[in-house]
């Protein structure tokens, strides 16, 4: 066992990343890995609401047509002290063309150290969340909502958030996905302008920047606490759902 672990701390990470500063729920899902077969069938139910969350482009990228263009113009940005303590901007890798795009919070130790986003176990896990519900990793676009690591993995604050959300907007505008899939609950209450727990977003339609968006746990949550793998496969199940129902 590794000599860090505090089941307290775990504990106390596991009721931030669904609820923040909310009270702690009760969850009893439980399952063994992430693999369809272990799960009971489900009745997947109609969304129960469409928000629209903002969707204005603050800045004026209309120089650039082409992501590659969009990373040499903004690749050295310093807009906030993210720049300077990071040790590679990551920009986002995938489809250029995706439908589906995959935004998280900002990048960890080893996306950091890589410059390239959602690498290591929970990157492995992603990839398997998306295998699960027939898309190939190869086959959408993923993105932070920072570009830069805050130190110690802390949460983004609300200045970092500002300067760096026009740069997500802008590969929106760029990729035209035809639906977003957010995962964990720090992007999704900056994306989404949220102020509420993880699971009252969860199964939810949401509207950004004029794309449909779904919510579901940060891969890197299902790895500390496997018990929300159900609750995750019940959310992209739906996510797959929405974007069948998109694709003509
Ligand atoms: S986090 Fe975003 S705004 Fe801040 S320096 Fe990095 S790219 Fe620029």
């Amino acid at each position: 066992m590794d000599n860090n672990y505090n089941p307290f701390i775990e504990a106390l990470k596991n009721q931030k990343e669904i609820f923040g500063d909310e009270l702690f729920e009760q969850i009893t899902i439980s399952v063994d890995t992430f693999n369809p077969e272990n799960s009971q069938p489900l009745e997947i139910k109609e969304p129960k609401e469409v928000y629209i969350a903002g969707n204005s482009l603050f800045e004026d990228f209309d120089k650039c047509n082409t992501l590659d263009s969009f990373y040499d113009l903004i690749h050295n940005c310093q807009k906030c002290s993210l720049g300077t303590t990071r040790t590679n901007f990551v920009f986002g890798v995938g489809n250029p063309n995706a439908d589906v795009m995959i935004v998280g919070e900002a990048p960890g130790a080893e996306e950091d150290k890589q410059g390239v986003t959602f690498v290591g176990r929970a990157g492995k896990l992603l990839t398997d969340i998306l295998k699960a519900i027939k898309f190939e990793r190869d086959d959408v676009y993923i993105a932070n909502i920072l570009k830069c690591r805050p130190p110690q993995n802390r949460d983004p604050l609300p200045l970092e958030v500002k300067e760096c959300m026009p740069y997500l907007y802008k590969q929106m505008d760029l990729i035209k996905p035809k639906a977003i899939l957010c995962l964990g609950r720090v992007a999704a209450t900056n994306l989404l302008n949220q102020k509420i727990s993880l699971t009252k977003m969860r199964g939810n339609i949401y509207e950004v920047h004029g794309i449909k968006t779904m919510v579901t746990y940060h891969p890197a949550a299902l790895l500390r606490n496997p018990n929300w793998k159900r609750g995750c496969w019940e959310d992209v199940q739906k996510f797959r759902k929405l974007y069948d129902s998109l694709k003509n």
